[in-house]
């Protein structure tokens, strides 16, 4: 597996900015005025989201909100909270599929398919007029290829005719590249006339090694969140989204995972993808609607990824931009999630969705999808981090996902009068909350922590639980681990370990000693990560005995001030203010401490890798460091590390302080607690089976 490129990650410190804005820009709301003046009756159009087999010829289009809306709706309105619940004890109305089934993607839309590879480039800000035209519905209405809104209805019948000739059809668009530039004009006629070349790929089978032994009941769960390694990762959450599906797998889940097509993805992962199928689906309250292209690759693993092709959405460098553009970009993707697996006919038992950028899933899923197949899917959102809710002003939330007045309430979306809320009306829907620790779970339902929704998380703690992460000790093995120097194990870190720190100090300019004690941090720089601690502290640290190591980007002050200690003590401090995954692994290896003394932490991975690494974590007592970090106790000489509680600075330094005493004075004491580290169980496999008991008890 390749690393991301560091230019991937150049979004970091934008990418902290973005997701943590949270005012309400003008902007956006303007745009709203202008579209629906426009469009307001132009285009109910159509073909969208039509899930492919339905059954029943009432249920429309999925995504034609209004013509499915009225029942559901009712139902959710009243007290999202009493709603939440209601779906799930409801819940299977439907004549519903197998589990897990996977439909070739034949059907429906395929035919359309064809001409969809025209993938049309309109800017998602142009105006409703001009959206509305290019609007072209691909194959279905061949005649006409503009708005021919009429045509709604007739979709289906094309569709149920295509579907006798899945197969066969070498020519598609494998690649999504090529695809898209098609452009749909040419298309018309004779392309809806070859009615069956279109379907999507035959569905490449995911690789369910059908091992005796795997705890059954298997399940089928869809992953949908807004960034994935290696494909794209700007933090803790991209690790989760790769490592968790993989050892679900290992738990006898079947796994798709669901990402945006991102720009910025390398070209090499976008060279393995295959072209699924695409559509168009309504989304603004307007009715514009948008293109939805699928490419999928399918990993030895076994995890499917499925990657949400838009160029409007999608084409920037990185994933997070600001609130301005993310709004629209997340509202569209969760929903262009949804459409993918209706369309796919893939219903997953269980849709477990991360973070803000897909918390409007559970809320699509219980009002516009309600009579579609996926209605019977259960959804756990997982919270990585509270502090990024994704809110934004009522009328561009309203706007860009058309949801009925019923949501936008106290109790769900609405955070006062002027603001939605995407995350706090995601925690209303959903039928199960998690976040990343047991204590973060506690922490968030307290004023302190709770980011302004601890109320809100109270009142739902009845469906809240804190699994805590792992990782992946493929991506991060020290004996394996090609980007080290020196590789090593539980067996032989004392001789090997030592050649991976002079490896290190010689890299980044520092004097090259093995009895100077060297201290890492790898972060992202900002406010959350308690830097303030750090800063007051790398003075007194520095005593000729001492190295401070430093990696990380983001907030200007904190890169400043580490750049000022590298100057002020040359060869003692290395500020390293970029990110670089292979200096990552070096530091963690290279070191003999690293500092992670956290404002709030809802779980840490830098902790896990670091002990993982034989490297002594120094941690705050907060979140998930308390949950995986125990306190040397020296009497006992038990524990993993070094931890202090209160967020001051002069417990942060007496933490290293006692760190410091027992390297320099036992080490025998020391390389025990090395020892322990190493071989303490910090993979996936425990919590992947808490995910699994989760996912059954929602589906029992
Ligand atoms: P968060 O998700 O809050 O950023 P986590 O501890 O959960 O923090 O995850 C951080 C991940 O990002 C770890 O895998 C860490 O190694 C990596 N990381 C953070 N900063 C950098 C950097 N500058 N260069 C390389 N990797 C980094």
């Amino acid at each position: 597996m390749s690393l991301v490129s560091s230019s991937l990650r150049l979004g970091e410190s934008m990418a902290n900015n973005a997701r943590k804005t949270t005012t309400s820009r003008p902007a956006a709301a303007a745009a709203t005025k202008t579209t629906k003046t426009a469009a307001s009756s132009a285009a109910k159009t159509v073909e969208e989201t039509k899930k492919p087999e339905e059954p029943k010829p009432e249920k429309t289009t999925s995504a034609t909100a209004k013509a499915t809306t009225p029942k559901p709706e009712k139902k959710v309105e009243a007290e999202p909270a009493a709603k939440a619940d209601a779906p799930m004890t409801s819940a299977k109305p439907e004549p519903t599929p197998k589990a897990g089934a996977v439909k070739p993607a034949k059907k429906a839309a395929p035919a359309a398919k064809k001409p969809a590879e025209k993938k049309t480039t309109r800017k998602a800000k142009a105006s409703a007029a001009k959206a509305a035209e290019k609007k072209t519905a691909p194959a279905k209405k061949p005649a006409e290829p503009t708005k021919s809104e009429a045509a709604p209805k007739a979709v289906p019948a094309p569709a149920a005719k295509a579907e006798p000739a899945p197969k066969a059809k070498p020519t598609p668009a494998p690649k999504a590249e090529e695809a898209p530039k098609a452009e749909a004009k040419p298309a018309p006629k004779a392309e809806a006339k070859k009615p069956s070349p279109a379907p999507a790929e035959p569905k490449p089978e995911p690789a369910p090694a059908p091992e005796p032994n795997l705890p059954q009941p298997r399940r089928s769960v869809a992953f949908i969140g807004s960034e994935c390694y290696p494909f794209v990762k700007t933090g803790g959450l991209g690790d989760v989204m790769y490592a968790l599906p993989k050892a679900l797998v290992k738990q006898n889940c079947d796994v798709k995972v669901i990402v945006p097509k991102y720009a910025c993805i390398k070209q090499e992962w976008k060279d393995k993808m295959v072209y699924r199928g695409s559509f168009q689906m309504d989304l603004c309250s307007d009715g514009r609607s948008f293109y939805v292209g699928i490419m999928e690759y399918v990993s030895p693993s076994g995890v499917v990824y499925d990657f949400i092709d838009n160029e409007d959405f999608f084409s920037y460098g990185n994933p997070y931009t600001n609130l301005v553009d993310d709004i629209p970009r997340y509202c569209y993707f969760s929903k262009a999630a949804l459409a993918a697996l209706n369309y796919m006919g893939w219903i997953p038992d269980v849709i477990h969705c991360h973070d803000w950028q897909a918390a409007l899933v559970p809320i699509f899923l219980k009002t516009m999808f309600q009579g579609t197949y996926l209605a019977r899917s259960k959804t756990v959102l997982t919270i990585h981090n509270l502090r990024f809710q994704g809110k934004y002003n009522i009328p561009t939330i309203k706007y860009w996902t058309n949801l009925p007045d019923s949501v936008f309430n106290m109790g769900a979306l609405q955070e006062d009068w002027t603001e939605a809320n995407c995350l706090k009306g995601g925690l209303a829907y959903a039928d199960m909350i998690t976040t990343v620790s047991g204590t973060y779970a506690q922490e968030i339902q307290t004023p302190e922590y709770g980011e302004r929704l601890d109320d809100h998380l109270r009142y739902y703690s009845w469906k809240l639980r804190g699994i805590v992460n792992g990782i992946d000790t493929e991506m991060w093995n020290p004996a394996t681990d090609k980007l080290l120097d020196a590789p090593y194990s539980v067996d032989n870190f004392l001789d090997e370990k030592p050649k991976n720190k002079r490896a290190l100090q010689e890299e980044l300019g520092l004097e090259v000693d093995d009895s100077k004690m060297v201290i890492g941090l790898i972060s992202r720089l900002t406010n959350q990560k308690g830097l303030d601690l750090v800063n007051d502290v790398i003075p007194g640290l520095i005593d000729g005995n001492t190295q401070v190591v430093i990696l990380g980007t983001g907030d200007a002050q904190y890169e400043d001030s580490f750049r000022y200690y590298e100057n002020n003590y040359k060869g003692q401090v290395c500020s390293n203010i970029m990110y670089d995954e292979g200096r990552a692994h070096r530091i963690y290896a290279g070191a003999d401490a690293l500092m992670v003394p956290s404002r709030f932490e809802p779980c840490g991975l830098t902790q896990l890798i670091a002990m993982h690494y034989g490297t002594v974590p120094i941690v705050r007592e907060t979140g998930g460091l308390k949950d995986t970090v125990q306190p040397y106790n020296q009497f006992s000489n038990e524990g993993n590390g070094f931890t202090f509680d209160r967020y001051e600075s002069g417990l942060l330094y007496d933490a290293v302080n006692r760190a410091k005493t027992l390297y320099f004075t036992n080490r025998w004491c020391w390389d025990q607690m090395v020892r322990r580290d190493m071989e303490k169980d910090v993979t996936w496999d425990k919590s992947a089976q808490q995910y699994r008991w989760l996912y059954l008890e929602l589906t029992q």
